[in-house]
């Protein structure tokens, strides 16, 4: 079997991998670029041949495997050469889809789905998903056998978060006598990022909230759903409700039918949606006005934030801090659940600055989707892979300092396992 990382080999996001094996090529996530400013660009297509445009040339391409629906690692999917069957979970597919409302792609992607754990053939590649512990919903990692081969993708993973069973199940009972492990290793060099578990977080949230008098913002990724449970659990905790933007609303619902999961429903009393303007008119053009209409009994009202600010935690983004201004809330507390590396974006900026004019108080509550140098150094040891393989990492040589052979390649470079 041969490997390829197209992009990722020494820098997290845009990942992009390519396997071949009986003349037959897989390939694994196509992530677009964490600093990528513009999605249709083509200089920000990895160079898989016959991935983006025809080629007669290239050996054929059999399928393109999503380990998880972040940006980073599915982001370019919609720019695929028709005819590319994508292989997800169906949650990874409605969260992949539901990014539409906001970026207006429309994905007219092949579909296949698969089951975690559930052993499935694409040509010559036999794989099984592995549920990984991740910031995002239903993550995977691969076992890929091919040609007497075996390689472990590992995505992107935790030990710390609402599903870490997953990551000790691994421990104790990890995929045997793997050729090659391609490991991501985001948190090397993030030194100062703490680490908590989400019960953790959710104390400090509860704390948070309790400390306020006021109004209570917290800006969090829609998709990241350990997060919106762990906000929603430190909401009820402190007697007040859960106020979800639209889109959230919109997301919570689609993917409840796959989890126990708090949505807008007669069965969660302390939750309630809210409009922000422009939003709303994007959700009523783009997938029409029954979806507005879908969360109208929960709905809360501008004005009732206003009068009392106090009854509320409300999920805001920096794209609604006009509705946001006119609700004319004074001396709350602004929380931001997100990595900082987001924090320095303009809009952030400006909802940040009309909120500390308004006399609020910002506190950064946050927890890594990703695993510690501690957690990836024990995978080593329990899969004890022929080669261990950097990517998703921004400093792959600090991979020796886990035992084994690391072997470090370059984006475009094929290795021969
Ligand atoms: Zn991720």
């Amino acid at each position: 079997m041969k490997i390829k990382i197209h992009r990722g080999a020494a820098q997290i996001g845009g990942s992009c991998v390519e396997l071949t094996a009986a003349g037959k090529r897989l390939i694994i996530d196509v992530g677009l670029p964490l600093d990528a400013d513009d999605p249709e660009s083509d200089e920000i297509l990895p160079h898989a041949e016959g991935l983006f445009t025809d080629s007669q040339q290239s050996l054929p391409i059999l399928g393109i495997l999503i380990s998880h629906p972040h940006q980073d690692h599915f982001g370019l999917v919609h720019r695929i050469r028709p005819g590319i069957p994508v292989y997800t979970t169906h949650a990874g597919e409605v969260l992949m889809e539901s990014g539409e409302i906001l970026s207006g792609h429309k994905m007219n992607v092949e579909w296949q789905h698969f089951q975690p754990f559930e052993s499935f053939s694409i040509g010559p590649f036999r794989i099984t998903p592995y549920l990984v512990d991740h910031s995002a919903f239903d993550a995977c990692a691969f076992l890929i056998e091919a040609d007497g081969k075996r390689i472990f993708y590992s995505g992107d993973f935790r030990a710390h978060g609402r599903k870490n069973k997953l990551f000790e199940n691994m421990l104790l009972h990890p995929p045997q006598e793997i050729d090659a492990l391609l490991l991501e290793g985001t948190m090397l060099g993030r030194t100062k990022e703490s680490v908590l578990t989400e019960s953790e977080l959710e104390d400090q949230f509860l704390d948070a909230i309790r400390q306020s008098e006021g109004a209570v913002l917290c800006t969090v990724s829609s998709q990241n759903i350990d997060r919106l449970v762990t906000i929603y659990r430190a909401t009820k905790r402190s007697g007040r409700t859960l106020v979800l933007d639209l889109y959230t609303a919109i997301i919570l619902d689609r993917i409840q039918s796959f989890a126990k999961l708090p949505h807008a429903s007669n069965e969660f009393d302390q939750l309630q949606v809210w409009y922000p303007w422009a939003l709303s008119s994007l959700v009523a053009d783009r997938s029409g006005k029954e979806l507005l209409y879908k969360f109208k009994p929960w709905k809360l009202d501008r004005q009732d934030v206003h009068e009392n600010p106090e009854k509320y935690v409300l999920l805001v983004k920096p794209s609604y801090w006009k509705d946001v201004e006119k609700m004319d809330l004074q001396a709350g507390s602004y929380l931001y659940s997100q990595w900082s590396g987001y924090a320095t974006k303009a809009r952030e900026q400006e909802l940040r600055h009309m909120l500390e004019q308004k006399g609020f108080s910002l506190q950064h509550l946050h927890t890594s989707g990703h695993a510690t140098r501690d957690d990836l150094r024990s995978f080593v040891r329990a899969i004890k892979p022929k080669i261990l393989i950097p990517m998703h990492t921004e400093h792959p040589e600090e991979y020796e300092s886990f035992g084994g052979v690391s072997r470090i390649v370059h984006d475009g470079m094929e290795l021969d396992i």
